[in-house]
């Protein structure tokens, strides 16, 4: 599968109007299916490497509209590493103690260590989004947070971290499908949000702002926008851009401090 088209080039405002949410990569669903478990494997070897290495850190970055699959994401494609090897962490509204510092504090303290994969489920981003759909800040202070968060990222990337961010793209009409279903099985009430319908009503702005936010695409911390309204497209895509990155990263294992050939155990 073609990869690239998936990635917004640099320096380019994408209008997400143009960009499919129910692409199937010509494949079945069973097709598409089938080509996880390899894909997992890899994923499983890869990381290991990059753990063993210790050279190189991975962060992976999941930003979605509400019922957009990020959480599904994390299940069935980060479930795939070590845990031990990953670090997830949850964004949600900032409390009292993260409001006291810049907005980038409470990101920082999660970024992963050389050797780790860490996944944000929301993020940075989130500052330039929900505060901006809410006029919590101005289109000012959302421009200037904009290049904060690019020189935060060209830290991170100058300090051996890889960055991949993914736009998991719905269709309002998918997002209502999940929202309903979500409504109509009591097993999943704790995941409804009746604030998420007040949030789906400012669809367009989301639309706009997830724009802006997508400018933020380099060749170091590149975004792709995942066609999301068929989750296992979704997973697959997500797998292979990430075996492709980590490939890339081209993790070894480091060079033994002995010589087995002269040891024994006894
Ligand atoms: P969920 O991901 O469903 O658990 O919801 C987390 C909530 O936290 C969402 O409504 C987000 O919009 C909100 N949230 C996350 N980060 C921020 C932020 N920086 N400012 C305001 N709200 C945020
Ligand atoms: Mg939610």
């Amino acid at each position: 599968m073609q990869l690239d088209r998936y990635r917004v080039p640099p320096g380019q405002r994408v209008r997400l109007s143009n960009w499919p949410t129910d692409d199937d990569g010509g494949l079945s669903k069973a097709e598409g299916e089938a080509l996880l478990p390899d894909l997992q494997q890899r994923l499983a070897n890869l990381q290991e490497r990059l753990y063993a290495e210790s050279q190189q850190a991975l962060l992976i970055v999941l930003q979605a509209r509400d019922a957009g699959g990020k959480d599904g994401t994390v299940k069935h494609v980060i479930g795939a590493f070590n845990p031990s090897g990953v670090q997830v962490s949850n964004f949600k509204v900032p409390t009292e103690e993260e409001r006291a510092h810049d907005f980038l504090w409470r990101i920082h303290r999660q970024t992963p260590r050389l050797g780790m994969i860490g996944v944000f489920n929301r993020s940075q981003y989130e500052d330039v989004l929900v505060t901006r759909v809410h006029h919590l800040i101005d289109d000012q202070t959302a421009q200037r947070r904009l290049k904060h968060i690019c020189a935060f990222e060209s830290l991170l990337t100058d300090s051996g971290t890889r960055i991949v961010k993914f736009y998991l793209h719905i269709s309002p009409e998918e997002q209502k499908k999940r929202l309903e279903a979500r409504l109509e099985d009591p097993s999943k009430h704790w995941k409804f949000n009746p604030g998420d319908l007040q949030e789906r009503a400012h669809w367009d702005a989301y639309t706009a702002v997830y724009e802006d936010v997508l400018t933020t695409s380099t060749p170091a911390a590149p975004w792709y926008v995942v066609p999301a309204d068929r989750k296992w497209f979704r997973n697959l895509l997500v797998s292979q851009i990430l075996v492709q990155t980590l490939e890339e990263m081209n993790p070894q294992f480091p060079a033994p401090s002995f010589n087995a050939a002269d040891l024994r155990i006894v």
